[in-house]
């Protein structure tokens, strides 16, 4: 249930709603918005959905949810959620570029890369210490070691950075490094490690899962929210399709249905899901055009020797050339970027 209250209800109204749902052994979600307020009720339907809650003071209506998703819901909080990580906005009408390699390989090549990007205008550096792998045989990444390389490159470059986790047991780890952390396409129903990322403070990068629904992939995004953890950024990476000749297939119509569905900020990572190199400009364009709040670019300065993703890796060069373009499409569309 959803309890909206009026645009006059006063703190105490709110106070004695969130009073009564407790008094029935019931959560209260309060969301306070610039206009209302409005509380997020989670407990056993029928005892809530017994009570009149319409006639308590300051409240507007009550209401019953369908959807399996609540507090990542339009409905529960019509304002869009912005997230700030040392002083870089993702969402709320601005457009952000995180870019980097897809794995820290070594100093000298995350240091490369984040100088390039960051004189090419991207605002966050992406970078993985521990890798998903198709094969168990090849690279997993530097662990540790790599968090405290990208720990480095942030002080220098003055760049937040993100990084995947992949592993409850590691959740305080790259936490403890990480600005964002992120769960990767193949965790996306791992709800252990929902529920870990869910319960440490820094913003959640939730990539869809390559076989999952949208509303899959929000219901995976209730378990974060759930545990308290309100900053979560929903990046689409492509979905697996009939088609072959590209990596993933990009699902831009989740970019605006995602904007109805849900106040979360949305990315799209074009590199993963065009896996060509060639295609990572043009899906960047369409990403902005669709009206998403940020994009993900890998960014290698040999994408040649690149030990994982090199085939999707943008040269720094074509980077500067495709946030050229993507400039040009934000301004015509009054976007700022
Ligand atoms: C990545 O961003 O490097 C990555 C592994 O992405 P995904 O989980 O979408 O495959
Ligand atoms: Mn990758």
């Amino acid at each position: 249930m959803i309890i909206v209250m009026s645009k006059s209800a006063t703190d105490a109204d709110v106070k004695a709603v969130v009073e009564r749902l407790k008094s029935i052994g019931c959560e209260a979600h309060v969301s306070v918005g610039q206009y209302r307020t409005v509380i997020g009720a989670v407990g056993d339907r029928e005892t809530i959905r017994q009570l009149p809650w319409e006639a308590m003071p300051g409240v507007e209506r009550a209401v019953p949810v369908m959807k399996p998703f609540k507090f990542v819901s339009r409905d529960f909080q019509p304002e869009d959620t912005v997230i700030e990580v040392r002083g870089v906005t993702i969402g709320g009408g601005t457009f952000t570029t995180i870019a980097g390699p897809c794995a820290v390989e070594s100093r000298d090549q995350l240091f490369r890369t984040a100088e390039a990007v960051k004189r090419a205008g991207a605002s966050i550096l992406r970078g993985d210490a521990f890798k998903p792998r198709t094969s168990p045989y090849s690279f997993q990444g530097l662990g540790e070691k790599g968090l405290e390389i990208l720990a480095e490159a942030r002080e220098e470059f003055d760049l937040p950075f993100v990084a995947e986790v992949l592993d409850p047991r590691d959740v305080e780890l790259v936490s403890s490094y990480a600005d964002i952390i992120r769960i990767g396409t193949r965790n996306m129903a791992n709800f252990t490690l929902l529920t870990e990322v869910g319960r440490q403070p820094k913003p959640v990068m939730l990539k869809r899962g390559f076989t999952a629904t949208i509303e899959e992939w929000l219901n995976a995004a209730e378990y974060v929210y759930k545990e308290g953890n309100q900053q979560i950024i929903l990046a689409e990476r492509g979905i697996r399709t009939f088609e072959t000749a590209s990596r993933n297939t990009l699902d831009i119509t989740a970019v605006p249905l995602l904007k109805s569905m849900s106040h979360l900020p949305v990315l799209v990572d074009p590199s993963h899901a065009g896996g060509k190199r060639e295609l990572v400009a043009p899906l960047a364009r369409a990403a902005v055009a669709a009206g998403a709040d940020a994009i993900m670019v890998d960014v290698h300065p040999t994408p040649d020797t690149a030990l994982v993703d090199g085939a999707q890796a943008l040269l720094p060069s074509e980077f500067v050339e495709m946030m050229e373009s993507i400039r040009a499409i934000a301004e015509a569309l009054g976007i700022s970027i």
